[in-house]
């Protein structure tokens, strides 16, 4: 059949977890030391309007999932895409080869948030969102549980572990 990876000549990786986590540093450096295009769902939103409008309480773009989905499917489908985003149970689960969930400690995601200006309900959203793993829960809801690797990224070095790790994953990777 068609399902799986079959047709892709390089993989795609989800890179999840909440804001704050490390999401978009790893994956700047991931895409530059594997060769992926970095694709940063937050940016896009912005960028093409896929949105409906804005949330004044979460004070974020309400996203368009189905917008998201639509203006993605044809490089998904090519492979080699590195998606970035704090979010992952409405993109296909085809897509997908990895799905990463960094995690970091609870005080130091706090400073990470209050330096990033976070405060009030959005920053106790944020620390709780981590505290209770409901990243790492949604991904193991949305995806086979041997794709999902969680990662910690609590410091400099975990950043380069990890790229290291991943851009290995992604060089040794052969379509199924
Ligand atoms: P996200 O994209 O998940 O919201 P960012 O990559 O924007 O997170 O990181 C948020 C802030 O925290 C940045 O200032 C970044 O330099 C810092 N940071 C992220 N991960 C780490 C880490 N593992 N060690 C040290 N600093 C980090
Ligand atoms: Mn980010």
């Amino acid at each position: 059949g068609n399902g799986g990876s079959s047709r892709r000549a390089r993989p795609n990786v989800l890179v999840t977890g909440t804001p704050g986590t490390g999401k978009t540093t790893t994956c700047s450096l991931l895409a530059e030391a594997a060769g992926l295009r970095h694709v940063n769902i937050g940016d896009l939103v912005r960028e093409k309007s896929l949105h409906d409008g804005w949330d004044d309480e979460l004070q974020c773009h309400v996203i368009n999932e189905d917008l998201v989905c639509d203006e993605l499917e044809d490089m998904m489908e090519e492979g080699g895409i590195l998606v970035d985003y704090h979010g992952c149970d409405f993109f296909p689960e085809r897509w997908f080869d990895l799905v990463i969930v960094l995690q970091t400690e609870t005080s130091i995601l706090h400073d990470r948030l209050t330096s990033r200006g976070y405060m009030g309900s959005k920053l106790t959203n944020n620390i709780e969102c981590e505290i209770f793993q409901v990243l790492l829960e949604e991904a193991r809801e949305s995806y086979r549980e041997d794709i999902v690797m969680p990662l910690r990224s609590d410091n400099l070095e975990d950043i380069s572990r990890n790229v290291d790790t991943l851009s290995d994953w992604v060089n040794n990777w052969r379509p199924s």
